[in-house]
């Protein structure tokens, strides 16, 4: 096609990102990569198994996170963040 012609050497390079509320999930905030099932934590800031890419702060609260897999190198953007607020005792 004349078109596929007319991109060559302007390559866009594809990268899945996938979508993820996390007020959908339940327990501890573990989550499977949607594109390879690797267990990513929230928590785990060792960053084995995934890179934070892109942070979204919004009022000192997390709005949304970027991750990408270091398995599968997929990317994810988590949103749903719960509000952390001080409780009195
Ligand atoms: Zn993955």
């Amino acid at each position: 096609m004349a078109e596929a012609v007319a991109q060559k050497g302007k390559q866009m390079k594809q990268v899945l990102v996938s979508e993820l509320d996390l007020t959908k999930i339940q327990g501890n905030g573990d989550f499977p990569c949607p594109n390879c099932g690797v267990t990513i934590s929230p928590e785990d800031e060792s960053e084995d198994v995934y890179t934070i890419l892109e942070e979204k702060i919004r009022n000192d609260a997390l709005e949304e996170l970027v991750i990408q897999c270091n398995k599968c190198s997929s990317r994810i953007r988590l949103t749903g963040f719960p509000i952390l607020k001080m409780e009195n005792l």
